[in-house]
């Protein structure tokens, strides 16, 4: 017999609150510009086996994932599905957790780039403070690098981006100094920051939070900012479920 660890239960454990009601699915914007994407719910319930470690294809499941074109990286982060859901599911938060163990713990570079585009914010925002605009279209499809550019799909896009870009800048849209160069902050909020990856980047474990189990920062106080319309928090224990126990 194979005991699920504690926290592994609870770890997929807010997924397991879905009742199918289809409410973030309705609500979602990505569904709306692609009805053939995954979806909110069907993402959250990936999770629930994605979490469990005795499921033995989290590398299959994930690569699925990650190169189905309507998959993990269509979620545009709108936190629709979030605010819709009435049992804190939080279906964006196990999109952007499939999403970290796809890219970080499987190293799943897929076709669509959606894993170099989340790395190429990561690396510019390190780099610069603040997102460097002009740099991250040719790095999210041709590399994660200054050399990127040069990459014949970085190339290709940027040229089919021209009809945008030009009237943009045309009508002083963009600021082609900054555009080129980047933004620049001062010295000592750009070392806040380093120092912020630094902390984040030496941490020998990844934080994952599950809100829905350890409840709110006061629980003392039902009615918090952002509590209205969501399930009470569970029990800090994890639930003897069927599936523990199979
Ligand atoms: S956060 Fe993603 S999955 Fe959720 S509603 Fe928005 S686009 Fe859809
Ligand atoms: S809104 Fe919540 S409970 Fe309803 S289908 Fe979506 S994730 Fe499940």
């Amino acid at each position: 017999e194979y005991i699920v660890p504690h926290e592994n239960m609870v770890d997929v454990t807010q997924t397991m609150a879905c009742i199918q009601c289809g409410a973030c699915v309705s609500d979602c914007l990505a569904m709306e510009v692609d009805p053939l994407f995954v979806g909110p719910a069907a993402l959250a319930k990936a999770y629930r086996f994605v979490g469990d470690p005795r499921d033995a294809q989290h590398g299959e499941r994930l690569r699925d994932l990650s190169e189905d074109p309507h998959g993990i990286y269509d979620c545009t982060h709108c936190f629709n599905c979030i605010d819709a859901c009435p049992k804190g599911v939080d279906p964006m938060s196990q999109i952007m957790r499939l999403r970290r163990k796809a890219g970080s713990d499987h190293d799943i570079v897929d076709r669509n780039n959606g894993h170099r585009h989340e790395d190429t914010i990561v690396t510019l925002i390190r780099d610069y403070g603040l997102l460097h605009e002009a740099e991250m279209l040719p790095r999210s499809y041709g590399g994660n690098s200054w050399f990127g550019k040069f990459h014949p799909a970085a190339a290709k896009e940027l040229v089919s981006s021209l009809p945008s870009i030009v009237p943009a800048i045309l009508r002083g849209k963009v600021n082609l100094k900054i555009a080129m160069f980047g933004h620049k902050i001062p010295k000592t909020d750009l070392d806040a920051v380093k120092r912020i990856y630094k902390t984040v980047e030496g941490r020998s474990d990844r934080n994952e939070l599950n809100l829905y189990v350890t409840g709110y920062e006061d629980e003392d106080e039902p009615h918090a900012e952002g509590a209205e319309g969501r399930e009470p928090p569970h029990e800090q224990s994890a639930p003897e479920t069927e599936a523990q126990s199979s």
